[in-house]
């Protein structure tokens, strides 16, 4: 790729880390604990963490809706950004995991700013879609990779125009350029990257931070 002028190699991200990071304590004994559990890979860069919560005090949004909780670190980057009337609706399946999450949403102060469901993304969706279409700022989609474009659809409701939606693993550990990968996570992720170059309902960025986010505007507002 003839514009490509960086590669990350380990030292130039250690240096990234070391001259941009500003990790709270708490969400660094958060990633420290996650590190030990067998699916750690689940729980995001903390250089996106930063980037998330700089995001929900840039675009000002007070009403967050995550997809996918795992052990807390995103809702917790998100929560601690937003103001003290700004919510946090969160979607997770596993009680096991999200009491990790809870355990330090309730160590920060934050957890009256966080709604947890429990229970299949996908149903609580439907009822999500049904009552509060439209009313929020920003959601993160980070759950079962099968689903995305699921996810990506029901996002795209309940986002009001100009809202943003941000889609994380989109590069998949390099994978979605590999053609012999045909797994069906794989395929998923392509399809949905796919789909979304050619979407005219948003506007649309790939940043290639931690493992890929997609960042894709919803359009309507009157500025286009
Ligand atoms: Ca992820």
């Amino acid at each position: 790729m003839s514009n490509q002028t960086l590669a990350l190699t380990p030292a130039l991200y250690a240096y990234l880390a070391h001259q941009s990071l500003r990790e709270p304590e708490l969400l660094r004994t958060l990633r420290e604990e996650t590190a030990r559990h067998p699916r750690h890979s689940m729980q995001i860069a903390p250089e996106e963490g930063q980037f998330l919560a700089f995001l929900v005090r840039l675009t000002g949004a007070r009403r967050c809706l995550e997809i996918g909780v795992f052990t807390g670190y995103s809702s917790l980057a998100v929560a601690l950004a937003l103001p003290a009337d700004g919510r946090l609706t969160a979607l997770d399946v596993s009680e096991e995991y999200t009491a990790v999450a809870r355990r330090y949403w309730r160590a920060a102060g934050v957890e009256d700013r966080i709604d947890l469901h429990l229970g299949q993304a996908r149903d609580l969706l439907v009822d999500l879609v049904q009552s509060q279409a439209g009313t929020y700022d920003w959601v993160f989609i980070d759950a079962d990779k099968i689903s995305y474009r699921h996810y990506y659809e029901a996002a795209l409701v309940l986002v009001r125009p100009g809202g943003l939606i941000a889609i994380d693993n989109v590069l998949w550990g390099g994978a979605v350029a590999d053609p012999a990968d045909v797994t069906e996570d794989t395929r998923a992720i392509r399809d949905l990257n796919a789909f979304l170059l050619g979407d005219e309902r948003i506007d649309l960025s790939l940043v290639p931070i931690g493992d890929g986010v997609t960042l894709a505007r919803r359009r309507g507002t009157p500025s286009g």
